[in-house]
């Protein structure tokens, strides 16, 4: 990063530094191992070799010195590319992973074994040297800053519809989808599932891929952390998509609107990957040949915390404001309040509305979700506790109470005592006393 000081009357840059913090080799070695590893032979090892982390440190250098010229971060960038255009040696030779090198665009995690030899990462692309014309350009035919903003506007409008061009800012949780740090491509599910088919290559390879003779199970831990955190990220962005609104600026000449609803289906298609990744048990991420070599417990409760921060996430009250006033104004159109909140009760509940027997991983996760719709209940912030949400959580409690106390399962007794006790706590929660 690189702070600067500038002029405040013309915006001229006067002096500007790279700070380059001494763990950054660590976090390079640490992202390109977790999203290139599955394809890269380069990235199986806790040490590479000086030509691969030299490109790497390249690559994060470039990103500073855009900085140092004056850009910004464009969250909005690698959501040019189609996901799909991503696993082409040609195309990602060509383009890299996203337009811009000023993104927090990463590795290529998209890219597939057998898919040949894809660029895997972005360089500085077509958006950077645009800008810096945008930025840098001399325009001698302009008599005063009035006339340079019309020149300016224009070359603005002339990459209007090229997505290219587009920038997009960044935000601490991002209401845009396709304004996501750490992510590539234009859709999340579908660049989140080869994520995670190439975080399932890499789990059953980590002991030998980390291996240092005589050394000790300190990377093998560490790695095998960030793999979790970058399953974390694409359950992140995909969560993005739930209650989005995309944001595409415009000037009054392009005659058209900023922001728009993410399309019900595309909800519902992120919705359908949360229910298929998080609120069923992530079997693949628990491996005991890893866990017996870095701890003597923490597995559940790993488990139960991943599951925890995707639930708080989806069910944030800001992003649940988002789906009811889209539903107010697009009716049917939108993917609706009581959808999500049935989605999860769905999938979350499933053996306590078809019977069964509940595994540990599901007892800890039904709990978790009563208590984070119990945390909606309690908010009392104006904006939450008189809109739907509570409503709607009151109901949705309602339903799992009255599934619990119609369950009956003779064969398992933890499963029995389990659903008497979510029963008691659901009442106390609708009936504090
Ligand atoms: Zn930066």
């Amino acid at each position: 990063m690189g702070p600067h000081v500038h002029d405040p009357r013309t915006g001229e840059i006067l002096e500007s530094d790279i700070i380059w913090y001494h763990n950054v080799m660590n976090l390079l070695r640490n992202w390109f191992f977790i999203q290139t590893a599955a394809i890269n032979p380069d990235a199986r090892s806790v040490k590479f070799r000086n030509e691969i982390m030299g490109r790497l440190i390249r690559f994060v250098s470039a990103h500073e010195v855009g900085h140092t010229l004056g850009l910004p971060h464009n969250m909005g960038s690698s959501s040019a590319y189609p996901v799909e255009s991503l696993r082409d040696p040609e195309f990602t030779k060509r383009m890299g992973t996203a337009p811009s090198i000023m993104d927090y665009a990463r590795f290529n995690y998209v890219a597939q074994p057998g898919d040949g030899d894809v660029g895997l990462m972005p360089n500085i692309g077509p958006y950077d040297k645009w800008s810096i014309m945008y930025g840098y350009k001399v325009i001698p035919e302009a008599d005063d800053y009035e006339d340079e903003r019309l020149t300016l506007n224009s070359w603005i409008t002339e990459r209007a519809d090229d997505p290219i061009y587009r920038f997009g800012r960044q935000r601490f949780r991002p209401t845009d989808p396709s304004a996501q740090t750490e992510d590539i491509g234009d859709n999340s599910m579908k660049a989140s599932e080869y994520g995670i088919a190439n975080l399932k290559r890499i789990v059953p390879n980590l002991i030998e891929w980390t291996a240092e003779e005589a050394k000790d199970f300190k990377d093998l831990n560490e790695l095998y952390n960030n793999v979790l955190g970058q399953f974390r990220r694409y359950l992140g962005h995909v969560t993005a998509n739930i209650g989005g609104i995309y944001e595409f600026n415009k000037t009054y000449d392009e005659n058209d609107v900023i922001y728009t609803h993410v399309p019900k289906e595309r909800q519902e298609e992120a919705m359908a990957f949360l229910q298929k990744h998080i609120f069923e048990t992530p079997e693949w991420a628990i491996d005991q040949d890893i866990l017996r070599r870095i701890e003597e417990d923490g597995n559940m409760e790993r488990i139960r915390r991943l599951q925890e921060g995707a639930l708080n996430l989806l069910l944030n009250p800001d992003r649940l404001n988002r789906v009811i006033e889209n539903q107010t104004l697009n009716g049917a159109q939108a993917y609706s309040l009581t959808e999500l909140f049935t989605d999860v009760r769905s999938s979350v509940f499933t053996e306590i509305l078809n019977g069964g027997n509940i595994d540990t991983y599901r007892r800890n996760l039904q709990r978790t979700t009563v208590d984070v719709m119990a945390g909606l209940m309690k908010n009392q912030r104006n904006e939450f506790e008189n809109s739907d949400i509570q409503a709607v959580a009151r109901g949705n409690l309602k339903v799992i109470l009255e599934a619990a106390r119609n369950y009956s399962n003779q064969q398992d007794e933890l499963s029995a005592f389990h659903i008497q006790d979510l029963a008691e706590r659901i009442d106390m929660i609708l009936d504090p006393r």
